[in-house]
């Protein structure tokens, strides 16, 4: 029975670990935190993403916790409502994203060994397999390393090298925090903007607390992930002059938040996805950025495609290529993100004055006060 090491707790590795353990190998999955990371907006499942969810039995708790959100809400700085724009789309659901990884550790928990509060420290590959060291001390024997963790993935500095040659700043950075929810309408995503900035509010119909959100654009910066200090330096520069609309409060309320997340908007390109006995999944391999709207499924069609090539090929090589000729194409798709980021954050004036308009003209908006 094959022994595989799942590194990250989140979408994939967790959808990962289910779908392996259900085709009869051993995950044991790694997660750094001490505990699973529940932070987040909205994420999407549509598609084959849906299909994967119904066959784990967790669609309908999906359907039960879902956000409920009916669309985006372009408002002024008076907050008076100059667009709204209807999000709801058939096959398409949306969730918090800490509440897809709570289901999907419910499912997948039972069938696999989880260690939390630790990672890989390296890694040393021969002809039978990889012996992992652990940053707690441990060292252990696997026959494959799948690496689930995430955008600034270590499995994949260790396996491919420095993630400077894998990420592609998108040009903006963007932030998540926690927010008082009666500064926003219940199930809208409300947005703000300025040339070149958008201070957001997400407030599901189902959650008594809502999301902050900010976007701003930017060349790059000089940005730690891991460090929140410098993250509340720059987020306070990009937004602290802001005084209109309710800016304000929503800067204060992400500045004290412990769990306030701030990032360099990123894709992840690769040439491929596996080496030797290594492979990637989501983030780790093909993030598409939040601005896709399509991390969550691009997580979780990849991590049932990797387990279905393991459990039919005749050896991991054939099992990795397979998934990648299959994954691609949906990955490719879903990294053109173009529009969207020019739909909730237009340039200048003319750009916001021209999204407006243009969603009006599509019927997808009506006009409100
Ligand atoms: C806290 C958080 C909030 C997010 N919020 C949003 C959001 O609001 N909207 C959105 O579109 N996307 C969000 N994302 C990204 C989104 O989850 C992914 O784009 C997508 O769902 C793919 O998931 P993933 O499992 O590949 O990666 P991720 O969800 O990023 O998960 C990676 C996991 O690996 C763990 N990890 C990282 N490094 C190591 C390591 N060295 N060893 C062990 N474990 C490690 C992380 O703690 C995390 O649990 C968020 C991610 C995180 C971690």
């Amino acid at each position: 029975m094959a022994e595989i090491l799942v590194v990250g707790a989140s979408i994939a590795g967790q959808t990962l670990a289910y779908w392996l353990a259900r085709h009869g190998m051993r995950p044991t999955v790694v997660e750094r935190a001490p505990r699973l990371r529940v932070g987040g907006n909205g994420v999407d499942l549509r598609d084959q993403a849906t299909e994967v969810a119904e066959r784990m039995g967790i669609m309908p708790r999906v359907r039960a916790a879902a956000a409920d959100v009916r669309g985006i809400k372009f408002v002024d700085a008076s907050d008076r409502a100059v667009a709204r724009m209807n999000m709801s789309r058939s096959g398409e659901i949306e969730i918090m994203r800490g509440d897809l990884v709570a289901l999907l550790h419910e499912v997948a928990a039972p069938e696999a060994e989880y260690v939390f509060g630790d990672s890989v420290r390296s890694m040393e590959e021969d002809g039978g397999g990889v012996t992992v060291s652990f940053e707690g001390g441990a060292t252990r024997r696997f026959d494959l390393v799948i690496g689930a963790d995430g955008l600034h993935s270590s499995v994949r500095r260790l396996a491919f090298g420095p993630e400077a040659g894998f990420l592609r700043h998108m040009g903006h950075y963007f932030a998540f925090a926690n927010a008082d929810a009666a500064l926003g309408e219940d199930r809208w995503v409300t947005m703000y903007n300025q040339p070149g900035k958008m201070a957001g509010l997400y407030r599901s119909g189902k959650h008594d607390q809502a999301k902050a959100y900010f976007i701003f654009r930017s060349e790059p910066l000089e940005c730690d992930h891991r460090d929140v200090e410098q993250h509340r330096a720059l987020l306070k520069e990009a937004f602290g002059h802001e005084t209109s609309w309710r800016v304000g409060e929503l800067l204060e309320g992400a500045l004290a938040d412990p769990e306030l997340y701030f990032d360099a908007l990123s894709q992840v390109r690769l040439p491929s996805w596996s080496s030797g006995r290594v492979a990637l999944v989501g983030d780790a391999a093909y993030c598409a950025s939040p601005a896709s709207g399509a991390g969550a499924e691009l997580a979780v069609v990849g991590a049932y495609r990797l387990a279905e090539e393991l459990a039919s090929a005749s050896d991991h090589q054939v099992a990795f290529r397979r998934y990648e000729e299959g994954h691609r194409e949906l990955v490719r798709r879903k990294q053109q993100i173009g529009p969207n980021v020019r739909m909730m954050v237009p340039k200048n004036r003319l750009g916001m004055w021209a999204r407006n308009t243009f969603a009006s003209s599509m019927g997808l908006l009506s006009r409100s006060s």
